[in-house]
């Protein structure tokens, strides 16, 4: 029979070994060994056996096994070690004390209007999704989950103060396995909250805590909220599967990115107006500070805007507009993908059934909703709602995950700041980065550790890692491809044996992959822009670099297809049948079930890194970051943040055909040069021996990398970047808005909506410059502008010129801006500006003029989307400067 429904019921400790209990409830052992030593010493053959899953481990551990532990003097020293380090880690100053001063982070926030409007913010709520802690977990799908458990592991390291807030999936993403021929096949294990490391939040009664949402139809959606601990972060995550539910609300929170339509807005719906309800019962519950900065990683969770203007207009009688001025300033948004399928995009008849008639929130008008997702600029589809656009709309501060990505993002997005110049839109970049203590392996830790002072922490000083020995760093690269071969042979036959193959015929695998051979991993999920299958466009080709007599060379595959993506599906296939071929399967190898384990192993255990997306659909990519925090050299088109950091030294690029040519003659070039790369320079380096058998060219390259991309691609750096550029101004911001009863709020929304509307009657009308007497070099170019301010204030607009290099089109190409002072009223209330701006450069140069609106609490001066430009180009002059 089968049960219709499964617990799992804990273990009671025995008395001396409570502590281990703690330990394992706070997720920091998925990052720290010594942790995980002491779980490996409860019962070694168990640990194996549960794959490394503590919570599984306490589960199953036999109660004599316990008890002889609990009389186990040396067990219980080390015990009492390892939870004083826990205590140590989560109460000690970090970064963030250190840097924002003693009382950060555990005081709460002093009250509207008292504090410094400066100042790091006390608390700040990231929502995303999916994460990746652990792939004990499996509540990720991919790069986006993985970055948001990296940057909640992190913040914990460097002592920020954040909670995050998630969805719990009932069956998280599924496992891959293979058929027969090759396909796909996916199992969704049912998972059980009470096998997980996670407590249920309850009343101080004990009563479980309930989030509701109200629903058209009458059955409202009800979630019980799950409390995880990353170190010292808090996540709270969001579960529908309680009995008040009825099926179809209960199947909510099923699966991650099950459904499409209700079923994820349903979701987002939960994880956006549910999370911010979450925070607002743990604060009520434990004290927690409310959060003042609010970071939506991906639009997916942009309803929390919603649900905070709603409680700002309950709560204060803001209107609407206040409302969202309040809300806007304490946000950040983080853009991930230039891929259109990979936005949120939803017919508005959908959102009008969830948002209007019967369940409309009288103080969040369906229409004011509809407009914040609405693509009604050129090109845009009017009739979608777009998570994105919203998500843009709701947030002060925008950004994307590269450099590259932020340009494209500017570009992509540029519409809803028209007139703007694409560089003028403001969306900036934060580079993404890797948690070195989940990703980088153990033994490169203790390398590094004893050159570098602070590994984890230090974002400098690398260079002490071109101090270590070069046979020692070659020692290690081997001891960690060794690893992957091993655990590769078992995945294999693991997978051989699913597929219904016999011991004799999976014989060969025990010497499939060899721990000597130069070993390339490429390892993602299969969208087709990250080309899965490029590498096999001239099969035979491939087939001869493999089998190289002299500089063979071995490949590693993983990756999984979108459920519903039949074409990734049959690159899939594809690879497999291909890495069946009795010539090569000893060289090139598909492992099912790419998640973190197996992600751990292929990034430590690689020599080479391989990606070859479409330029520039991979936003970031963090996996060959992870690589090289190993020692992995990155072999790699020019993408998302190989792109930045690519410097001729640290790995190989190859060269992207990007716009040059159609698709099939793109795919061909770049596999062609992909594949002269590997001949001609990968493999030329990795077998380049010296007389003690060191490949000293290669170990230079390994030690460049490392100690130059280091620093910069840890996710530190990253957090830290956050911090600085969008979390401490977002909450400044917040704070000005909220100070003295909102009366920010309250003046900014009254400004915008006064500029808006006396926007039509400002222009630009008369421009003169003293560019016709022969401009030199060294020389200043006077311009003088009369101006029509339609009513408005001088103090509302700053009035600007634009000038500098121009285009053979007379586009001016990356402008200055230099502000013009206000003059004498002219008549019929016009005024004249003038200034003056140097001439810097020889050659052909240009300038214009602009009035933009001009607010103190403004971040830029395209946040309205509002300029007025002369009638016609002005004063371009195209001579040659002196
Ligand atoms: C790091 C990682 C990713 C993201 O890597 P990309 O380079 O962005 O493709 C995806 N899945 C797993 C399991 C990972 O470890």
């Amino acid at each position: 029979m089968k049960a219709i429904r499964r617990f799992t019921v804990r273990t009671v400790l025995p008395e001396p070994l409570r502590q281990l209990e703690e330990l394992v409830l706070n997720l920091r052992w998925s990052w720290h060994h010594e942790t995980l030593d002491l779980f490996r010493a409860v019962d070694p053959e168990l640990w194996r056996s549960v794959g490394h899953d503590p919570v599984r481990l306490l589960g199953e551990v036999a109660p004599e096994r316990l008890e002889r532990l609990a009389g186990d003097r040396r067990f219980l020293r080390r015990l009492q070690d390892t939870a004083e380090d826990l205590h140590d880690y989560l109460t000690a100053p970090r970064w963030y004390q250190t840097r924002y001063g003693a009382g950060a982070a555990s005081s709460p926030a002093a009250p509207p209007g008292a504090g410094e409007p400066a100042g790091a913010p006390s608390s700040i709520a990231y929502f995303s999704p999916e994460y990746g802690i652990t792939a004990a977990l499996p509540q990720y799908s991919g790069g986006l989950g993985i970055l948001a458990g990296d940057h909640l592991k992190t913040a914990s390291d460097l002592g920020v103060p954040l909670i995050g807030v998630g969805l719990l999936y009932r069956h998280g993403y599924f496992s891959q396995s293979l058929s027969p021929d090759g396909w796909q096949l996916e199992r969704y294990p049912p998972i059980d909250p009470n096998g997980l490391p996670l407590a249920l939040l309850r009343e101080h009664d004990g009563t479980p805590v309930r989030v509701t949402i109200g629903m058209p139809h009458g059955h409202d959606l009800h979630a019980q909220v799950w409390l995880a601990r990353v170190g010292r972060v808090p996540q709270l995550l969001l579960d529908s599967d309680v009995e008040e539910n009825d099926q179809s609300m209960r199947d909510v929170t099923d699966r991650l990115y099950g459904g499409g339509g209700d079923h994820r807005l349903l979701q987002e719906m939960l994880l956006g107006i549910g999370g911010v309800r979450a925070i607002r019962a743990y604060g009520r519950i434990t004290g927690h500070p409310a959060p003042e900065v609010f970071h939506t990683n991906e639009g997916h969770a942009g309803f929390l805007g919603l649900e905070r203007i709603r409680e700002l207009v309950s709560e204060y009688g803001l209107t609407f507009d206040e409302a969202l001025e309040a809300t806007r300033a304490g946000t950040v948004f983080t853009t991930h993908t230039p891929v259109p399928a990979g936005i949120d995009r939803f017919p508005r008849e959908l959102i009008e059934k969830y948002f209007g008639g019967a369940s409309e929130e009288p103080d969040v008008p369906c229409e004011r909703v509809l407009a914040l997702g609405s693509e009604d600029y050129p090109g845009g589809d009017r009739t979608v709602f777009n998570m994105a656009v919203m998500g843009m709309r709701l947030a002060q501060r925008v950004n994307g995950v590269s450099e590259l990505h932020g340009r494209v993002s500017r570009e992509m997005f540029g519409g809803l700041w028209g007139g703007f110049d694409t560089s003028e839109v403001p969306i900036g970049s934060i580079t993404n980065g890797v948690h070195a203590g989940t990703w980088v392996a153990r033994e490169i830790l203790e390398l590094a550790a004893r050159e570098v002072p602070s590994v984890i922490e230090s974002a400098s000083g690398w260079e002490g890692v071109r101090h270590v020995r070069e046979d020692e760093i070659w020692r290690v690269r081997r001891l960690l491809r060794e690893r992957l071969v091993h655990d590769a042979r078992r995945r294999l036959r693991e997978s051989w044996r699913q597929r219904g193959a016999s011991e004799a015929e999976i014989s060969w695998i025990d010497d499939a992959l060899d721990p000597d051979v130069l070993t390339i991993g490429f390892a993602r999920r299969v969208p087709s822009y990250k080309r899965l299958t490029l590498m096999m466009s001239d099969p035979d080709r491939l087939r001869s670099i493999l089998l190289d007599p002299d500089r063979p060379v071995q490949i590693v595959i993983a990756g999984k297809a979108h459920p519903a993506d039949e074409g990734g599906k049959r690159l899939i296939q594809e690879i497999v049948r291909f890495a069946g071929s009795e010539d090569v399967r000893h060289r090139i190898v598909f492992l099912p079930d790419y998640d973190m384990a197996l992600g751990q192993l292929l990034v430590q255990g690689c020599d080479v890194w391989m990606n070859n997306p479409l330029r520039p659909l991979e936003a970031c990519g963090t996996s060959g970051m992870k690589a090289a925090l190993n020692g992995g050299l990155n072999l790699s088109i020019r993408d998302g943040w190989w792109d930045e950091w690519y410097d001729g030294q640290n790995g190989w690029s190859i060269p992207s055909a990007d716009g040059l040519a159609t698709p099939d003659r793109r795919d061909e070039l770049e596999a062609a040069a992909l594949y002269e790369l590997i001949e001609d320079h990968v493999a030329v380096t990795f077998y380049d021996r010296d007389a003690a058998g060191l490949p000293r060219h290669w170990l230079e390259m390994v030690k460049h990398t490392i100690a130059t991309l280091g620093p910069k691609v840890l996710a530190t750096r990253m957090v830290r970047d956050y911090v600085e550029e969008y979390y401490a101004p977002a909450a400044a911001s917040a704070r000005a808005m909220a100070a003295d009863k909102h009366a920010g709020a309250r003046s900014l929304a009254a400004w915008k909506r006064r500029v808006a509307d006396a926007w039509p009657g400002v222009a630009v009308e008369h421009v003169e410059s003293n560019a016709e007497d022969s401009p030199h070099v060294g020389g200043r170019l006077a311009v003088r502008v009369v101006v029509d301010l339609g009513g408005l204030d001088p103090a509302d607009v700053a009035v600007e010129v634009a000038y500098g290099r121009v285009d053979d089109a007379d586009a001016l190409v990356d402008p200055a801006y230099a502000e013009l002072a206000a003059g004498e009223p002219v008549e019929n209330g016009r005024l004249r500006y003038v200034g003056e701006v140097p001439l810097e450069r020889s050659g052909s140069f240009g300038y214009s003029v602009r009035v933009v609106p001009n607010h103190p609490m403004l971040s830029g001066r395209a946040e309205l989307g509002l300029v007025a430009l002369p009638p016609a180009p002005a004063g371009m002059t195209n001579g040659n400067l002196r």
